[in-house]
């Protein structure tokens, strides 16, 4: 960006992305999207110039198989060395791409000074280094992974001003935020958040106690990773999403509301000092809001299907019920509280949300649990990255205890 706030001149006839974490749901629908562009003009080329997976090491050597042209390097997170490839080493090999083991290649590949735009689509607090690498090479960062910024929103802020690196919103709701506040050119007075309710929007508290990750792991809208999924159910992605609204957006917490919205059409909405409101409809397919983060300010024809408008068709808003879904409260507490308390929700609740999979506690324990985390925590209001980090281990402990596991 420049620093005016307007966007940098694209005069390049390359773009060199980089898709951290492509064998997920936000990863693979980027791939999805950047073949796409590379079909509507064959003048610009998008090349996948690095490509990580964690454990999936098969899905990663057919999606590499799959471009056009092979990535320069890919990334295998969770292996040390080639020897722990097995059947997938020849596959992985035959692409002629340079393969990168361990935790230090994401980052190294984030930083890269051939890489033009970074897709931060990792799930959780694993995706905060190489995100934040990313972030201090100063690139455009099409950010999924709102975790990093529920963690450590304050010092990836002030990280962005140092390099001038540009963070552009791959979730649908921020994304529908940040294209309704370029579409008025006027400072928003208040952001609205819309949610699906996921599930259990109608179950009652006493039907929760019992649901099973079958159920929970059931999304009524969207197709999404294991760990947004729960988050979704429980509504803490809500919460977490409140939290990245305000780093984001730089609005105070009591500026953002959170609306039910069951068909996922209206992504959010924002409204400006004239009570006037406007909003952002599309089908429930992130590749519009991925696709949107990369050719920003450029508007392409994009792969997710129009919406049927030949038949009639209702959009519902209605009040989020906190008493159903306490996460509610929780999200707008941490985003008015800032500090440590992102980094210890966003812990726990990853560490509840392993142990409900696991089928070791109840779904409602999930946000009980986050709850007494945080109720456990000394605040404190400006704290270093390597304080947060020690945090976040610890708040993965304690909501252990909590639950008498180890
Ligand atoms: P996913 O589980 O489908 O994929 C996660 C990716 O991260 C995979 O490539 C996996 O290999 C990688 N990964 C997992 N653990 C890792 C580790 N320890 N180190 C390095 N890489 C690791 O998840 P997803 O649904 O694609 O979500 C990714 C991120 O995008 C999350 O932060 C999520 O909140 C956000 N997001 C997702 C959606 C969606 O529709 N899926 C929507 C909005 C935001
Ligand atoms: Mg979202």
């Amino acid at each position: 960006m420049n620093q005016d706030g307007t966007p940098l001149e694209d005069n390049r006839a390359c773009q060199n992305v980089a898709v951290l974490g492509a064998t997920g749901s936000i990863g693979t629908a980027t791939i999805d999207v950047l073949t796409q562009l590379n079909r509507i003009d064959p003048d610009f080329r998008w090349h996948v110039s690095a490509a990580s997976g964690h454990k999936n090491t098969r899905l990663l050597a057919e999606l590499a198989s799959g471009l056009a042209e092979a990535p320069d390097r890919i990334v295998l997170s969770d292996n040390e060395n080639a020897e722990s490839l097995g059947a997938d080493e020849n596959q992985l090999r035959a692409l002629g791409s340079q393969l990168e083991f361990g935790p230090e290649a994401l980052i190294s590949a984030a930083s890269d000074k051939s890489v033009d735009v970074v897709v931060a689509a990792i799930v959780g607090r694993a995706g905060l280094e190489s995100t934040m690498a990313a972030v201090e090479a100063g690139k455009r960062v099409a950010l999924a992974n709102k975790e990093t910024l529920v963690v450590a929103g304050p010092v990836v802020s002030q990280a962005c001003e140092k390099s001038g690196a540009e963070l552009l919103p791959v979730d649908s709701e921020h994304s529908a935020i940040f294209q309704c506040i370029q579409a008025a050119a006027s400072k928003p007075k208040k952001l609205i958040l819309t949610a699906s309710g996921g599930p259990f929007r109608n179950w009652t508290r006493e039907q929760m106690v019992t649901a099973t990750p079958e159920s929970a792991l059931a999304h009524p809208t969207w197709q999404m990773g294991p760990k947004i999924t729960i988050d979704s159910a429980t509504m803490i992605n809500k919460a977490l999403e409140v939290i990245e609204a305000r780093w984001l957006f730089g609005l105070p917490a009591d500026a953002i509301e959170v609306v039910v919205h069951p068909q996922s059409i209206i992504h959010s909405m924002v409204e400006f000092e004239d009570s006037s409101v406007i909003a952002q409809l599309s089908p429930p397919d992130m590749r519009l809001p991925i696709q949107y983060a990369l050719t920003y300010p450029r508007r392409l024809p994009c792969p997710c299907p129009d919406f049927d408008r030949t038949k009639p068709w209702d959009l519902t808003l209605e009040p989020a019920d906190p008493e159903r879904f306490p996460a509610l409260r929780l999200g707008f507490e941490v985003a008015e509280a800032g500090g440590t308390a992102g980094a210890v929700l966003n812990a726990a609740n990853e560490a509840a949300v392993g142990l409900f999979l696991a089928g070791k506690i109840r779904f409602t324990d999930i946000v009980l649990g986050c709850h007494d985390v945080l109720k456990n925590h000394a605040h404190e209001a400006d704290p270093p990255l390597d304080r947060l980090l020690e945090l976040d281990r610890w708040a993965r402990r304690e909501l252990k205890k909590r639950f008498g596991l180890s």
